[in-house]
């Protein structure tokens, strides 16, 4: 039998309403500030369906557009005001920044209160500790994905591959708080496909499409694709795609020069595992509907 497909959307719009009620019960409108720095197309993108997600819940929502050239200094004086302002409950830098400037640097400055990506080392560490308020969003939608389908995590045995500071490490860290068995790997892994078969739940977060294959899935597991991938080469396609979802990506490639994979084959999840989520389609809808959720969780915290 075909692995069934986990919709990321069905769950992000759940998640997005419980938001919407959770703010009407509040009585206050919480307020979320997301930091673009230069041209990015990207990231102008994701920005813009931050804010546009975050006006739909009844989040007062604001960005602030700043050249490229800025000086790392006046980029941190930014934040600064943003962390004194009463009305901000959560400030996001979108990321990457230009190359003159320290991410970490910048990251760190925000106020831990109001960091809703979960990437200050203060809430790095506090997910270790296993008492996380602001969890990185990726990772916290996949464990909203596994917790909403009813797939056991306790007791499983997880595999996370990759070991980024925001996918990677905070979702091998989630998943021991809800205590799965968890196993991480990484490029210097010896004999990856030996390990990733011994994983109930398998998660890859590696940025290389199709890379996780048939060998690397154990009968039956439940396959989260983390991993988005831009392939416009035809020829590559049928690698990761056959039947009717093959003749899809190549109407999508033909129409817009490209088309998303994530970093597992689909077709050899959908032949190995039980459950699988698609790329697009998949844990890339959560992310943003997490960030909402931990802009209302920084309100609330703060005693809003
Ligand atoms: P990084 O490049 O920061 O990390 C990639 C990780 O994969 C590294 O730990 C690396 O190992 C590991 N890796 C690379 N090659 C191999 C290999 N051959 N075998 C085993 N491990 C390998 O990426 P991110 O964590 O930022 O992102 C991962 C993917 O997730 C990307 O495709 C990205 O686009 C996607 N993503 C999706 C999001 C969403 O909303 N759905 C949000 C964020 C990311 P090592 O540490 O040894 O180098």
């Amino acid at each position: 039998m075909p692995a069934q497909l986990l919709s990321g959307k069905t769950f992000a719009e759940a998640i997005k309403q419980e938001v919407k009620d959770e703010i009407a019960g509040l009585g206050y409108q919480p307020g979320l500030t997301v930091i673009r720095v230069g041209e990015d197309a990207a990231s102008a993108v994701y920005v813009g369906s931050k804010v546009r997600t975050a006006q739909e819940v009844g989040i007062r929502s604001e960005q602030i557009h700043l050249d490229t050239s800025i000086a790392e200094g006046e980029l941190l004086a930014h934040i600064e005001l943003l962390n004194a302002r009463d009305d901000v409950d959560g400030i996001l830098v979108q990321l990457p920044l230009p190359k003159h400037i320290n991410e970490q640097t910048v990251l760190e400055r925000v106020d831990p209160d109001k960091d809703v990506d979960g990437f200050h080392p203060i809430n790095a560490g506090r997910l270790m500790q296993a008492h996380a308020a602001l969890a990185p969003c990726t990772p916290a939608g996949v464990i909203e994905i596994l917790k909403r389908s009813g797939i056991g995590i306790a007791g499983a045995n997880a595999v996370v591959v990759g070991r980024s500071n925001i996918v990677g490490k905070p979702m091998a860290m989630l998943l021991l708080n809800e205590n799965a068995t968890v196993t991480v790997c990484h490029s210097k892994t010896r004999d990856l496909a030996a390990v990733c078969s011994r994983g109930d739940i398998l998660i890859a977060a590696i940025g290389r499409a199709g890379f996780i294959r048939s060998e690397h899935i154990k009968e039956g597991a439940t396959v989260i694709d983390v991993g988005i991938n831009s392939v416009s080469d035809r020829d590559v396609l049928p690698t990761f795609f056959d039947g009717e979802e093959l003749e899809r990506r190549y109407a999508t490639l033909d129409k817009r020069g490209a088309t998303l994979v994530g970093d597992v084959s689909y077709k050899d999840a959908m032949a190995r595992a039980a459950y699988f989520t698609p790329v697009p389609g998949g844990v890339g809808l959560l992310t943003v509907a997490m960030l909402m959720k931990n802009t209302v969780a920084a309100a609330t915290m703060r005693g809003k």
